[in-house]
């Protein structure tokens, strides 16, 4: 008797413990007053930018959505809108937002004649709205064979540009679309293992066409890429998911002048950060770097986006590494100065070259 008394208190104590692990792991988080200062004052934007209108310029959407427009044509990377919550992903099956939301929110943010929506992966939090973007947009759609096969609710994407490096000894594959020149960077995915690897089909492709509400699983990462793009008034890196494969961006780059890199440090931990660096940072030697994917995709806001919750980062622990690694590397003389800058939802800033 005693011990099934023993052994009842035991389990209701587990179950208090494990029921405090999951809600500090999946509950929402907000910006204490030391990381707004962040974005305020450690990394405001450039003074004055998003001013000049005939410069080009990046606006930020949050994850890897980035929207550039040199006024008279634009490109998106990772067109990114619907943002389901955080119960949806985990336990229904979910679509794109109507087009003509997303249409709206393009309209506003100033969109001009988009030539492409490039995409860095398959997962739903880069690709899952892109085909519906490109179609209503009349835009290319540039990414994996398993980027094409995300049809917009049953539509198929239209125009496309397939990068595929499966049986290719090749690591690059470059594409003009209009005012943009951009080259796809064979890269690889942010470290993923167990069984998130297996759920969300980490190096595994999207075989055939699929239609949206679906499930997470439905979205495999396919292939990952960096995204090189070059533009009369300035070259830009993205790379977006927090992998890297030896070397390739410094044998890709080599003297090609790099003004602005957007980096992924989604989940990045202490023990990876300085070889993650030193294979993307490292190479881009770019004069101004904005972390990227940092923040709670599951939270949907036209206003300010959310640091993400403990199952997906840290978002102080993230800036911090990457600010300590820059000032570390500028100090040692293995890089040239560089501003860190942290954009918020639609932030903007103009790309110029560099001297
Ligand atoms: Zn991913």
């Amino acid at each position: 008797m005693k011990l099934l008394k023993w052994f009842s208190v035991m389990v209701v104590f587990m179950i208090f413990v494990l029921s405090i692990g999951i809600y500090i792991l999946v509950s929402e988080r907000n910006f204490d007053s030391e990381s707004k200062a962040l974005f305020t004052e450690k990394h405001p934007l450039p003074p004055n930018d998003g001013q000049n209108t005939s410069s080009l310029r990046a606006k930020y959407f949050g994850t890897s959505t980035i929207l550039f427009n040199d006024g008279a044509q634009s490109i998106l990377i990772d067109g990114f809108f619907s943002r389901p919550s955080l119960s949806t992903i985990l336990f229904r099956d979910f679509e794109p937002l109507p087009t003509s939301d997303i249409d709206a929110i393009l309209s506003d943010a100033g969109i001009s004649d988009l030539q492409t929506v490039a995409v860095v992966h398959s997962h739903h939090d880069h690709a899952m709205d892109s085909t519906c973007i490109a179609n209503s947009q009349g835009a290319i759609l540039a990414g994996s064979p398993s980027t094409m096969n995300i049809s917009c609710k049953g539509e198929v994407v239209k125009e496309q540009f397939v990068v595929d490096f499966r049986d290719s000894t090749e690591t690059s594959m470059t594409q003009v679309f209009g005012n943009y020149t951009l080259t796809f960077i064979k890269s690889k995915h942010s470290p993923t293992e167990g069984a998130a690897a297996e759920l969300l089909g980490i190096g595994q492709p999207i075989h055939s066409l699929i239609t949206p509400p679906l499930g997470i699983r439905a979205y495999a990462e396919g292939q990952s890429y960096s995204i090189l793009i070059e533009h009369d008034k300035g070259n830009v890196l993205v790379h977006a998911s927090a992998g890297f494969l030896p070397d390739v961006l410094l044998s890709e780059l080599q003297d090609k002048r790099i003004d602005w890199l957007f980096l992924g440090v989604a989940n990045i931990k202490e023990d990876y950060v300085n070889d993650y660096f030193a294979h993307t940072v490292a190479p881009a030697r770019a004069k101004y770097i904005v972390p990227v994917h940092w923040d709670d995709f599951t939270r949907s806001s036209s206003e300010t986006l959310y640091p993400a919750r403990a199952i997906f980062g840290d978002f102080s622990l993230e800036i911090e590494l990457l600010a300590n690694w820059l000032q570390k590397s500028e100090q040692q003389g293995r890089i040239n100065k560089t501003h860190l800058v942290l954009m918020n939802m639609g932030d903007e800033v103009s790309i110029s070259a560099s001297q």
